[in-house]
């Protein structure tokens, strides 16, 4: 039996909706979510990101700033630009495509952004604030994971929920998510030893590696809830997931890659500018 494929791009579309929604009473209230996005570099792969979250502000009904920096600019002149924008009534919400050149450190400019504005949720008080379980905004990748499992009905409590990678932006939010939904949560990475077995204890298994194919169906118990992070190309120029295809045989929900936890994870980036819009305001 082939799993049920969970439409990313569907609750996607739905999410957006309701926040379109909300987002136009706002405006009756003379309140307009306003998102900043900065993007040091051309890199082409931040550019499409950076273009995919401008053309969401717009359908959201969002006013957003676009700050395309040349490779040169220096750290003090990009963390000047952001101590502008902290301090702008216009702008709710602040992000920083990364990766950002290597003469700029990530972790300065993330300390940079003011958390009320720290959109992604990368900044070290908003990671405390999910570490306690009490927080405003939630990294989007892993948000959005959440929001497709509540949106199939997939309680993680109780569940056996094996993530794997452990970066600060999916694998260690990802876990902590999972756990305070009451999963039990093992969180596997290069290290790991006997991951396949660790792998096939799973209920709930998210895939969020880096490597094109790497959760082979041998890996995964039969029924299990398989959510594929990966964003990869394999040989040919095709995207594709960390998760072989091959895996929707055994297990009874996934998510395809592209159109699963992809496109969830802009909407969840709306969905906090939105609720920043919104603390700023006092509602
Ligand atoms: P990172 O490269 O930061 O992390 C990869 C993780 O995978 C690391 O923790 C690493 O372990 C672990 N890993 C690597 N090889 C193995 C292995 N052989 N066995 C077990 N664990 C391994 O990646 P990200 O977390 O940033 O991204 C992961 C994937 O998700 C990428 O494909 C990325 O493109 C995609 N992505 C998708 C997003 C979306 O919108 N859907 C958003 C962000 C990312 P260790 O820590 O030990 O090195």
């Amino acid at each position: 039996m082939s799993a049920v494929k969970m439409d990313g791009k569907a609750l996607s579309d739905k999410v957006r909706g309701s926040i379109l929604a909300e987002t136009e009473a706002l405006k009756q209230r003379g309140i307009t979510p306003g998102l900043a996005v900065i993007i040091v570099g051309n890199d082409p792969a931040s550019e499409i990101y950076v273009r995919n979250k401008e053309k969401a502000c717009a359908a959201c009904g969002f006013y957003s700033e676009k700050y395309a920096l040349p490779a040169e600019t220096t750290q003090d002149e990009l963390l000047g630009l952001i101590a502008q924008l902290n301090e702008s009534p216009r702008i709710s919400g602040i992000l920083c495509q990364m990766p950002v050149p290597a003469h700029i450190s990530a972790q300065a400019v993330i300390d940079a952004i003011d958390p009320r504005k720290d959109v992604d949720a990368f900044h070290p008080v908003n990671v405390g604030k999910i570490m306690v379980g009490d927080f405003d905004f939630v990294p989007c990748t892993p948000a959005g994971v959440m929001e497709l499992l509540a949106a199939y009905q997939i309680d993680p409590a109780g569940k056996e929920c094996v993530v794997i990678g452990r970066s600060n932006i999916v694998g260690k939010p990802m876990a902590m998510l999972l756990l305070h939904k009451h999963g039990t949560v093992t969180l596997c990475h290069s290290r790991t030893q006997g991951l396949d077995e660790v792998c096939r204890r799973a209920d709930i298994l998210i895939a969020a590696v880096g490597k094109a194919g790497f959760v082979t169906p041998d890996m995964v118990k039969d029924g299990a809830v398989v959510i594929d992070v990966g964003i990869n190309r394999n040989a040919a120029g095709k995207v594709c997931g960390d998760v072989d295809p091959a895996v929707m045989e055994k297990a009874s929900y996934m998510t395809p890659v592209p159109g699963g936890a992809g496109p969830m994870t802009i909407t969840m980036l709306m969905k906090n500018t939105l609720k920043a819009a919104k603390l700023q305001n006092g509602l």
